[in-house]
């Protein structure tokens, strides 16, 4: 007797036949993992191919599609087993070959004067106008076949063909169980399509229109589900919370005054009016039991690091400790060290704890948080187990926030004794990725922000410069004039080496473009790339080595503590550097195989020079031909403000990837467009809380259901970057 196990929404996608644990894996890299994340994973465009064209009126290389009549029996051309079948067709405007290579039914499968349609790239030999391998079915059968083909974001193995058949499996299987959660009124004001009608349009559309319709009614549900859920289900920050009063609205003490003093002292450097403009901002924020929830967004390299020591050595000088939470064990360290400059002579004990730190030595870190001893704290989610006590955390910073899950920082809502109400601590959020207002508001609820836009003094604009291949003199010879300077460089590659997959898998481009069967060159790896270095006789006068996320804690911050302080000329590695990494000295920057990495994450790369007062170079690799990876290779080389490139990413591929999940935190919207949406977001939202507010039967079903679904879509997948 067979089990048959009923198919929900949130089964896992391994549950179709068809689909397995190989497949499941590859799947999982784009965010697919429950039988919901895959219907609601929707094409990132379409190839329609309804529209008819006139054989004379075809181009060289330009996908067409048409109508006409088989003039010659499909034979076979030569006597060789790959030889193909080949016939001609004749529309009335002029006549076209069509060859198949390995498809002998073909032979059978056509006749002369059959009525077909024709899909494919034409190509020219002399003046003959062929097509490889076309789409090809009778006229008379085509009203069952769709000519509105979805072209789906990819990773390797998955084919659109793949993600489609599946979704459309899975559709059929749970059509009648996917809740509706938009409002009625709203439903009738916008004049939606149904929920089935909006799931079976978008990913098997009879025209164009029907797919926009049915992608229109899905933002509205995707924008529901963030801004309601993150709203009710993730909230942060209830009237109810309250979190210590960390600075005096009275004078500073003189010993306190004096403590102060020398922190600004060891700064080294004057703040900039922004960075001076924010910490103005937290300090108000801190005179208040209401716990803070502010948003400190400033460009790479604007000096955020000291607008967080600064705030944590005031709130260490009026006796309460606050933690400075780093996504890697590396910038953990980093910040470590900038805070035991900067709070040198003031007093205030710094403790580092990270993953990797010794038991022994752990425990005797935890004994002093426990008992305020140490006050500022910096470590990595180490942090936030659940056996590390504090004796009166009041601050916590996240740095690059969008390298940690909300769930991590949910626990950081840490009970204290002794005040009425719930308890909480002051919150401060530090990122480099500028998010609109209007977004801000819908992912972070009432988030206030400090921008900084201005730079230090004496920073000269990084030059970007793309060259169109991955090996050859130049690059080397760039290379070596900055290294005989006595500067530093970085190599970033997109994989480990030459057997492992790419790292940079989930912000690949491929797309549609690999659908083409666009030849995919192997990536330069990062163990490639030192050994040219060491072919080409660099590594012995420039010491070079590999970094990469993978390697063991102690040894990445062996290279990292070496490549700041000089010995290690030249630094190869992965994305793992793409954050945070803070050396002045460094100067130069290759990005191998850039086409493989989005806008944001190369901004964020070259964000890692250009950090002190010598003239900078960040120099992008990549041998990739295709009319989007040079656009944004020349995107790169013109625009250096992260503002502006956040905006043109979005034109360049379309919505729902820029503030995807590795920006921040949140999975990526597939229907919606958080950047141009967040205006209908308002609106949507809005309607669901008058909805909430009058309360009754529907109100409660669409809660219901606006929970589940948000914990199937977005956070059970938080916290686990
Ligand atoms: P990010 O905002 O990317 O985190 P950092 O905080 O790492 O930037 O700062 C980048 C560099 O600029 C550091 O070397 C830091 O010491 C330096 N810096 C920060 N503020 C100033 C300033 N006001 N004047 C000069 N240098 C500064
Ligand atoms: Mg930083």
């Amino acid at each position: 007797m067979s089990t048959a196990v009923k198919i929900t929404l949130g089964s896992p996608v391994t549950v179709l036949y068809g689909v397995g644990p190989e497949a499941g894996r590859k799947l999982a890299r784009l965010e697919i993992t429950s039988i919901y994340d895959l219907i609601s994973y929707l094409p990132r465009r379409y190839n329609d191919w309804s529209d008819i064209s006139r054989i004379d009126q075809c181009e060289e290389g330009k996908e067409i599609s048409f109508l006409g009549t088989v003039t010659s029996a499909p034979v076979k051309k030569g006597f060789k087993k790959q030889s193909p079948v080949s016939f001609f067709v004749n529309d009335g405007t002029g006549r076209i070959e069509l060859s198949y290579f390995n498809a002998p039914y073909i032979m059978n499968k056509f006749l002369v004067g059959d009525r077909i349609f024709v899909h494919g790239k034409v190509d020219y030999y002399g003046t003959r106008a062929q097509i490889v391998n076309p789409f090809c079915e009778k006229a008379e059968t085509l009203g069952d076949v769709k000519l509105v083909r979805p072209v789906y974001r990819l990773t390797a193995g998955i084919t659109s063909n793949m993600i489609n058949k599946w979704a459309l499996t899975a559709l059929k299987l749970v059509k009648d169980q996917i809740p509706d959660i938009i409002p009625e009124s709203l439903r009738n004001r916008e004049n939606l399509c149904s929920v089935t009608e909006a799931y079976e349009w978008v990913h098997s559309p009879d025209t164009i229109n029907h797919a926009a319709e049915g992608r229109r009614r899905i933002a509205y549900e995707e924008l529901i589900l963030l801004g309601i859920g993150m709203k009710y289900f993730m909230a942060t920050g209830g009237p109810d919370e309250v979190a210590p009063v960390v600075v005096p609205s009275t004078a500073l003490s003189p010993d306190a005054e004096r403590r102060w003093k020398t922190v600004i002292g060891n700064l080294g450097f004057r703040l900039t009016g922004d960075q001076k403009k924010a910490i103005a901002d937290i300090q108000h924020d801190l005179m208040n039991s209401k716990p803070m929830n502010r948003l400190v967004q400033g460009d790479v390299g604007s000096g955020k690091t000291a607008v967080a020591i600064l705030t944590m050595a005031m709130t260490a000088i009026m006796g309460k400790q606050s933690v400075l939470l780093a996504p890697t064990s590396v910038l953990a360290k980093q910040h470590y060290d900038s805070a035991m400059k900067l709070l040198k002579d003031s007093g205030i004990n710094v403790a580092l704890l990270l993953g990797k730190t010794k038991a022994s030595l752990k425990k005797e870190i935890k004994e002093q948080l426990r008992e305020g001893e140490a006050s500022v704290i910096i470590g990595t989610h180490a942090v936030l187990t659940d056996d590390v006590k504090y004796n009166d955390l009041s601050l916590v910073i996240t740095d690059e926030q969008h390298r940690f899950g909300v769930k991590q920082r949910e626990k950081l809502l840490i009970s204290r004794d002794g005040t009425d109400g719930i308890n909480a601590v002051h919150n401060l959020v530090m990122t480099a990725t500028p998010i609109p207002r209007t977004l801000a508001m819908v992912i972070y609820g009432d988030m206030a922000t400090s921008v900084i836009r201005e730079k230090p003094a004496g920073r000269k604009e990084i030059k970007t410069h793309f060259l169109p291949y991955t090996d050859g003199d130049d690059i080397y010879n760039v290379l070596l004039a900055k290294l005989r300077k006595g500067e530093q460089a970085y190599i970033v590659c997109p994989r480990i080496d030459d057997d492992s997959e790419d790292l940079a898998a989930d912000e690949y481009y491929f797309d549609d473009l690999f659908e083409d069967e666009e030849e995919k060159t192997d990536a330069v790896s990062v163990k490639a790339m030192k050994k040219r270095l060491d072919d080409h006789g660099i590594s012995e006068k420039y010491e070079s080595a590999v970094l990469y996320g993978s390697m063991k804690e102690t040894a990445k911050l062996e290279v990292m503590e070496r490549f700041l302080n000089g010995e290690i000329k030249v630094l190869i590695s992965t994305t793992v550097i793409e954050v945070g990494v803070n050396n002045p000295n460094a100067t130069m920057m290759v990005v191998m195989n850039a086409e493989r990495f989005g806008l944001s994450t190369l901004h964020q790369l070259r964000g890692r020079i250009g950090r002190g007062d010598k003239q900078s170079y960040c120099v992008l690799c990549s041998d990739s031909k295709t009319e989007l990876a040079l656009s944004r290779m020349k995107l790169m080389c013109e625009c250096s403000d992260g503002f502006e490139l956040a905006g043109k990413d979005l034109e360049l591929r379309g919505p729902g990837d820029f503030f995807g999940t590795r920006q921040h935190g949140i999975p990526t919207l597939r229907a919606a467009n958080l950047f141009t949406d967040a205006p209908l977001a308002k609106t949507a939202c809005d309607e669901v809380n008058k909805l909430f507010e009058r309360g009754g039967a529907e109100a409660k079903t669409v809660m219901d259901n606006i929970e589940r679904l948000f914990r199937l879509r977005f956070a059970d997948k938080m916290g686990t970057l």
